[in-house]
C-alpha cells in the first residue's frame, strides 16, 4: 500500500495486509535500497513478501531495522531477513533478545499465556548485523535515521525521525499513536514513569508526518499528535491509552 512516494506499509494486521497479530510494517524507499520497519509476527509471512514484490521492482537491496522487541514487531524477524538476504539493526537494548530468541524478554512467553497470540508462535534467534543507540543518526541505505530511545511501552523502544518526501516524519512505532494515544499496556516493561521521563524529549521536533506501527497515520500535523499526550502529561494527567473503548492495538 503507497502513502507517499518513499513511503509503502507492506504488513498490516489492521489493514488486512498481513496477518491480524502483525504491527505495521513500514517500507521505505530509499536511495540504495529499501528499508523495512519492523518485521510483523512472521504468521503471514508470504503476504508481506508478495506486497513487498508487488510494491518494489528491486528488492536485491535493503535493511530491516526494528524499533522494539515485541512479538507482533519482531516475530518475522528470523524468517524475513533470511528470505530477503537483508542484514537486521536493532537497539542497543534489543539486541540480546533477538540474538537469543528470547520469548521471556520480548513478552512472548506472557502474552501468549493471556492468548494474545497463537500458542505456536515462537521467536527464533536471529543475527542482528549492527546496532543503533539513542539520539546518534545512522545511515541506513543510503537514508539517516535519527532514533530517540522513549520509554513507557517497552524498555526498548525508539521512535525513528527522518526527512522522506519532503516531511519531517517520525515512526512512533508503539509509543505514541495518532490523537496523542500511549502505548501503555499491562505486560512487564512497561511502565508510566518512562513516558514521564522520555516523552517531552519528543516534544517541539516540527513532526509533520506521524506514522505509528497501528492504527492511524496522518502525513500532516503529526507534532499536534505528540504534544496532546505530553501536555496530559504535564498537567499531571494520563493520556489517553490503547485497550480503552476502540483504541486497540
Ligand atoms: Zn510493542
Amino acid at each position: 500500500m503507497r502513502i507517499s512516494d518513499s513511503i509503502y506499509v507492506v504488513g498490516s494486521g489492521q489493514f488486512g495486509l498481513s496477518s491480524r497479530y502483525d504491527c505495521h510494517i513500514y517500507a521505505l524507499r530509499a536511495p540504495h535500497g529499501i528499508v523495512l520497519l519492523d518485521a510483523g509476527s512472521g504468521l503471514k509471512q508470504d503476504w508481506v513478501l508478495a506486497n513487498l514484490h508487488a510494491e518494489f521492482a528491486d528488492l536485491s537491496r535493503g535493511a530491516i531495522v526494528l524499533t522494539h522487541a515485541h512479538p507482533d514487531h519482531v516475530c518475522g524477524l528470523p524468517q524475513l531477513a533470511a528470505s530477503l538476504g537483508w542484514p537486521v539493526i536493532t537497539s542497543t537494548q534489543a539486541r540480546r533478545t533477538v540474538e537469543t530468541g528470547d520469548e521471556d524478554a520480548c513478552g512472548l512467553t506472557a502474552t501468549r499465556a493471556m492468548g494474545g497470540y497463537p500458542p505456536d508462535l515462537r521467536l527464533l534467534p536471529c543475527p542482528v548485523e549492527s546496532t543503533y543507540t539513542d539520539q546518534v543518526p545512522f545511515d541506513v541505505c543510503g537514508l539517516t535515521l535519527r532514533p530517540i530511545h522513549v520509554r513507557g511501552h517497552s524498555p526498548d523502544s525508539h521512535v525513528f525521525l527522518c526527512d522522506l518526501d519532503g516531511r519531517r516524519t517520525m515512526f512512533s512505532a508503539d509509543v505514541v499513536f495518532y490523537g496523542g494515544v500511549l502505548g501503555l499496556i499491562n505486560v512487564e516493561g512497561s511502565e508510566l514513569s518512562g513516558y514521564r521521563s522520555d516523552l517531552p524529549n519528543l516534544a517541539g521536533l516540527g513532526v509533520e508526518a506521524l506514522m505509528p506501527a497501528h492504527g492511524m497515520f496522518t502525513l500532516r500535523f503529526g507534532q499536534r499528535h505528540i504534544d496532546t499526550a505530553i501536555a496530559q502529561l504535564n498537567k499531571g494527567f494520563t493520556p489517553r491509552m490503547v485497550g480503552q473503548g476502540d483504541l486497540i492495538l
